[in-house]
This record gives structure tokens, sequence and C-alpha cells, in this order.
């Protein structure tokens, strides 16, 4: 996995962002990325994907975030967008039930075109709209123990849990592939 092409990194992950159209995918990598949020964020075309470094103990880790540039609305992923990815946030809108009920089909998708040891963050977003909530906390939680993924609730709008969400994810990565190829 060692990128001796850029001697800025030790290691090249990719990761993937998954989930329902408008749940708030392209702001929270925009946040990671840069940290900014855009209110009125069109959905974006066009394959995009966004580096940013991390520092793990003396490591330091770029990790290269690809965005569904909108396709997820017409269920166009290809399996291009899996390729080679070590790890996916699977974000959910916790003001839209239907965004939750639809997490099931997308963890299919990413278990049958993703590595089997692929890290998964369940993502709640939206945290910030407590009262227009329609899924639970726990109920999250439920789900991410039933499929044995790491959960979080996040608000890309007020920067709550979105570093600590990509963090996880990339940090469990390292844990999973690089310990074992030393
Ligand atoms: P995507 O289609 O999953 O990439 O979603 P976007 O990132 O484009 O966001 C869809 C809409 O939700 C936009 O209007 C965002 O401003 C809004 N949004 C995204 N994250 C949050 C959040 O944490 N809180 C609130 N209140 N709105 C959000
Ligand atoms: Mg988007």
């Amino acid at each position: 996995m060692a990128n001796s092409f850029d001697e800025e990194c030790d290691y090249l992950f990719k990761a993937v962002l998954i989930g329902d159209s408008a749940v708030g995918k392209s702001n929270l990598l925009s946040r990671f990325a840069k940290d900014e949020f855009c209110l009125d964020s069109k959905p974006t075309i066009g394959v995009e994907f966004a580096y940013r470094n991390i520092k793990v103990g003396d490591k330091v880790i770029k990790a290269q975030i690809w965005d569904t540039a909108g396709q997820e609305r017409f269920r166009a992923i290809t399996s291009s967008y899996y390729r080679g990815a070590l790890g996916a946030l699977l974000v959910y809108d916790i003001t839209r039930r239907s965004t939750f009920e639809s997490l099931k089909k997308w963890l299919k998708e990413l278990r049958h075109f993703g590595s089997s040891e692929m890290v998964i963050v369940l993502v709640g977003n939206k945290s910030d709209l407590i009262r227009s909530r329609e899924v639970n906390l726990d109920e999250g939680q439920s789900f991410a123990q039933l499929e044995d993924l790491f959960f979080m609730e996040t608000s890309a709008k007020e920067n709550l849990n979105v570093e600590d969400a990509f963090l996880k994810m990339v940090t469990s990565i390292y844990d999973i592939t690089c310990h074992k190829c030393l």
C-alpha cells in the first residue's frame, strides 16, 4: 500500500461515501477535506474525490475519499467506484426515515463490490435538526451493532463528529491492513 511516488505519505487509502441522495455526503466530505459547508449544495455531476493527509502514530496516511457525484440518484454507481476501497462511510439522514430504510440496500451493494475486510462507518447525519428527527439514536446504534459497523451521528452543518467519523474509518483501516503487511 505504500505510495512510493509521494514522499509526503507512507500509505494511500481509498474510501468511498455512499447513501441516498441529499443525506449530506458531499458536505461531510468538504467539511473533512476543506472545512467548508455549503447550504445550497447542488448534486454533483461527474466523479469526484478529495484527499487529506492524516497522521497515525509516526505514519502519514493519505486518505483518498470518493464522492458519488450525484449518481446515487439513479442508483447507477458502477463497480469501479468501489474498486480498491478499504473503507466506506455509509450515510443516512436522521430527518428522513426512507434514507435509513435504504441502508440494507446500500450495504448489500457495498458487500458485493467491496472487499470483505472493508471498514464501514455508519453515519446518521444532520444531527443539528433535532426537531425534524425521524430516526432515533438507538435505532442507528442497533442497526450498526447488528451489521457489525462503527456508528456515529454527525452534523456537517455544525461540524459535529465529522472529523471523528472519518478518523475512525482511516485509523481502523490502518489497524486492519497495515499491521498485517508489516
Ligand atoms: P449529498 O447528495 O448526499 O451529497 O448531500 P449534500 O451534501 O449535497 O447535502 C444535501 C443538502 O443537505 C444540502 O442542502 C445541505 O446543505 C444539507 N445538509 C448537509 N448536511 C447537513 C447537516 O448536517 N445539517 C443540515 N441542517 N443540513 C445539511
Ligand atoms: Mg453529493
